[in-house]
């Protein structure tokens, strides 16, 4: 049986054509035009990279970009003013402060100080706390995009078994708890889990998020298994570097229902729910209805 491959680079497309359609809809009749905030610390080149693509497509979703690159010696005090100033901004919407931050900040500290209303990234202690208790949150952008894409390809996830690798503040941890809200019974594994295999093969739903490169194996996988590979690692072949996920493609997408790639799976839907997010903060700023199919 081959999988089907779940194409998130094409998902994610369809995802920022609604956010643009959304927003020119926003600016004309409400005369309200979203803006993202992106502050950058040091010169991390992956993290350039980042920035730089988040700032075109948010230009191309029609929205406001801000850029602020601050020098990786900068004061914590500085950064801080930086953030209640964005906090303060009417034409900003959304923060989002690029990690990692250098060792002498307290990313917590910074993460924290943001409006939680303008916490697109929804890092913010408040955010976390209103998904755990199920209350109206900014989620995390990665684990909403993997949200999204198994919505799209099962429908409703009521009941389902499904297994997140990788406990992180960041993926792993809201992940489980975005399924636990659409009623999957939920089993969160890491370093210390016991023979997880064979608690992956119970798992009618898979979502990997553990950053060691191809380690989920097919014989891990029951058969028709959705498989959520949100890895992203980067590896030596024959002497060229190549990204592969936390999955053996090949070995999962031979018994799976249906697998993301790397790249082209999660990776483009983490940039395409960040606009979602911040068309969503905006609307929230302004009293509006939230557009339909873009949030958790
Ligand atoms: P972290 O390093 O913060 O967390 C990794 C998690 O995996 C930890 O909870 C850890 O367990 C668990 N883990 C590590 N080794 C094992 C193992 N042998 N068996 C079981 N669990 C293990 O990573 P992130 O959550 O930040 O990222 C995970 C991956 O996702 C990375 O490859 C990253 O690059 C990628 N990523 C991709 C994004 C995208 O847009 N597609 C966005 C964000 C991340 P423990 O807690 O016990 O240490």
């Amino acid at each position: 049986m081959a999988a089907t491959i779940l194409d998130g680079k094409a998902f994610a497309g369809g995802v920022r054509a609604r956010v643009r359609d959304q927003v020119a809809r926003l600016r004309a009749d409400h005369g309200v035009v979203p803006g993202l905030a992106v502050v950058l610390v040091g010169e991390d080149p992956a993290s350039t990279v980042y920035v730089r693509n988040k700032g075109v497509q948010t230009v191309e979703a029609g929205m406001q970009s801000f850029t602020h690159r601050l020098e990786a010696s900068v004061a914590q005090a500085d950064l801080l003013a930086l953030i209640g100033d964005l906090n303060r901004d009417p034409m900003v919407h959304g923060i989002l402060v690029q990690l990692p931050l250098p060792a002498h900040i307290d990313a917590d500290l910074v993460l924290n100080a943001i409006d939680p209303r303008k916490d697109v990234d929804g890092f913010h202690i408040s955010n976390v706390g209103r998904l755990a208790t199920g209350q109206k949150a900014m989620v995390p952008c990665t684990p909403l995009g993997c949200l999204m894409l198994l919505r799209a390809h099962l429908g409703d996830l009521s009941g389902q078994n499904a297994v997140v690798i990788g406990r992180s503040n960041i993926v792993g941890k809201p992940m489980a708890q975005l399924l636990l809200r659409d009623n999957c019974t939920v089993t969160l594994a890491h370093s210390r889990s016991r023979d997880l295999a064979a608690i992956v093969r119970r798992a009618e739903i898979v979502v990997a998020a553990v950053g060691r490169p191809e380690m989920i194996q097919g014989d891990w996988i029951a058969p028709g298994a959705t498989v959520i590979d949100v890895g992203i690692n980067r590896v030596l072949r024959d002497g060229k570097q190549v990204l592969v996920g936390d999955c053996d493609f090949a070995g999962c997408a031979a018994v799976a229902g249906a697998i993301t790639p790397v790249p082209g799976g999660v990776g483009p839907m983490t940039i395409a729910c960040l606009l979602a997010n911040t068309l969503t903060a905006a609307c929230r700023i302004h009293g509006l209805p939230e557009p339909a199919g873009l949030t958790a």
